[in-house]
């Protein structure tokens, strides 16, 4: 077995070596800039990036031309958000979404916030579930929009889109949401669910880093959304900036390698963190935080009462690489705010850990993961 075991799949992944062998070539011999409209070199470039917007609109299935190719999710988000703002400011100013979503969406409602939007961040309960009712009612005549991830990345819990979806659909608002734990992990259909705008990156489910796409709902009615990045109109004007020609290639492979695979790997995934998490459940004083049934297959999020977190990770960290909660955060010394809003204490919330799964996760690893964490515990306790 290789260490440390890697088990914090939720803040990235490794490059499938399939998806490496697929982009390679797109370094070199295949250079190309996608835009270059009179070689050769141009057209082979963009007939890659034209099969890659393909392979991934079929896996969320939408219309290759509804993909919009960005940076990442963080970039995805903040086009959605700030062009929806921009785009529909005569319709209105209000903007619905959760306490518990990704900073990348949080602190760009903030800035919108100081930019003259009205932002409405509704509650979870002690599950991590918001309530459709409040949602419903809290839709007013400005509301524009209603920001709502599909699953969480620190508990992993999934929200009921497809019924967000219609309560948007019957008061006329768009809804958008950063599906980036979902996708690859759990079936996901932007039509069926009524999804207008929907973020995704590559590197969460085995894909390269620094590629992502925002999904821009176009049948009729079309969404409109302001550009954030211009000069020279790439994307539809919506994004312009010379293509990440291999980083689209991987991430095109990538997703036709998890809607081959999504039903196999999510029932070994499952298999796993609930055999993972049953062991570790039998040590005192540890619960599961979020939803257990509306969850991500590859995610558990566990208190261990009394134990100081960062000290249990500083102790496995040679055998075993879990986190406390997100990527971003982790340098804040500042308790999880996810938590934070299921109503968990400071002490327990810096007590808990991110156990993050991926297709590629062994039983072998797992078991070693439970014995290393219990012997752990049981040291600190003592
Ligand atoms: C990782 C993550 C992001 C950010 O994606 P990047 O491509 O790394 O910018 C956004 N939202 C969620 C839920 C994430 O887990």
């Amino acid at each position: 077995m290789n260490y440390p075991i890697y088990l914090d799949n939720n803040a990235t992944t490794s490059c499938d070596k399939r998806v490496v062998a697929e982009m390679l070539p797109y370094f070199s011999e295949d250079f190309g800039n996608a835009s270059s409209g009179n070689h050769i070199f141009g057209w082979k470039a963009e007939e890659a990036v034209e099969t890659a917007r393909n392979q991934i609109a079929k896996l969320i299935n939408a219309n290759p031309n509804e993909i919009v190719f960005t940076s990442g999710a963080t970039e995805a988000n903040n086009l959605a958000l700030k062009g929806i703002f921009e785009s529909y400011s005569n319709k209105g100013n209000h903007i619905i979404t959760t306490n518990i979503e990704h900073k990348s969406v949080l602190d760009t409602c903030k800035y919108l916030e100081k930019n003259g939007a009205e932002v409405t961040y509704l509650e979870v309960d002690k599950e991590g579930m918001i309530d459709l009712e409040i949602l419903e009612k809290s839709i007013k005549p400005t509301t524009i929009l209603i920001a709502m991830m599909y699953a969480n990345n620190e508990i992993g819990t999934i929200h009921p889109i497809e019924t967000i979806g219609k309560i948007a659909k019957k008061h006329d608002v768009l809804f958008f949401s950063d599906a980036v734990q979902a996708v690859g992990k759990i079936p996901v259909d932007v039509k069926k669910q009524g999804i207008d705008l929907m973020s995704l990156t590559a590197h969460k489910f085995h894909g390269p880093k620094g590629i992502g796409a925002l999904y821009i709902h176009k049948n009729k009615p079309s969404v409109t959304i302001l550009p954030q990045i211009i000069g020279g109109g790439h994307e539809r004007n919506l994004r312009s900036g010379t293509l990440n020609v291999p980083g689209i290639v991987g991430f095109g492979k990538a997703c036709e390698i998890c809607l081959s695979e999504i039903d196999a790997n999510s029932k070994k995934m499952l298999l796993l963190r609930n055999y993972l998490e049953d062991e570790l459940l039998k040590i005192d004083s540890v619960f599961i935080n979020g939803n257990i049934s509306n969850r991500l297959p590859n995610v558990s999020n566990l208190t261990f009462k009394n134990i100081d977190g960062e000290r249990l990770l500083r102790m496995v960290n040679k055998e075993i690489a879990v986190s406390s909660g997100s990527a971003c955060s982790s340098v804040s010394q500042k308790p999880s705010y996810v938590l934070k809003a299921l109503g968990i204490s400071d002490d327990n919330a810096f007590s808990s850990i991110r156990f993050g799964l991926s297709r590629f996760t062994t039983e072998s690893e797992i078991e070693t993961a439970i014995k290393i964490v219990g012997e752990t515990v049981e040291k600190l306790r003592q």
